[in-house]
C-alpha cells in the first residue's frame, strides 16, 4: 500500500474516533466530514508525495489555520486511542 493511502486510512480513523466520542455521532457529523475531505484533499496534493512524513511533523504544513487547529485537536485526541483500536496499524505507522 502506498504511504499516502495508509496515511489516509489512519486519518479517516482518527477523525471517526474523534467524532464518535466528541460529537456523539454514529458516522461523521457535517463538520468532521468537511475536515476529513479537506485533509484527504491536502494529502492528494501533498508536495512530498510518497516521501512525506506524517503531517504533524511536516516542515511545510499545508493546512489553513482553522483546519490546522482542528486536525491537531483530532490527532491529540485520537492518537492515543488509536493504539487500543488498531495497535498493528499504529505500530506499522510508527515504524514507517
Ligand atoms: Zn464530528
Amino acid at each position: 500500500m502506498r504511504k499516502i493511502d495508509r496515511e489516509k486510512r489512519i486519518l479517516t480513523l482518527m477523525i471517526k474516533i474523534y467524532c464518535r466520542k466528541k460529537h456523539c455521532s454514529q458516522d461523521l457529523c457535517e463538520e468532521c466530514r468537511a475536515l476529513l475531505s479537506y485533509a484527504l484533499n491536502r494529502l492528494d496534493h501533498c508536495r512530498y508525495g510518497d516521501k512525506k512524513g506524517f503531517c504533524n511533523h511536516c516542515p511545510s504544513p499545508c493546512y489553513n489555520q482553522a483546519n490546522q487547529v482542528k486536525i491537531r485537536e483530532v490527532m491529540g485526541f485520537s492518537g492515543s486511542r488509536l493504539i487500543f483500536y488498531h495497535p498493528v496499524m499504529v505500530i506499522r505507522h510508527l515504524l514507517s
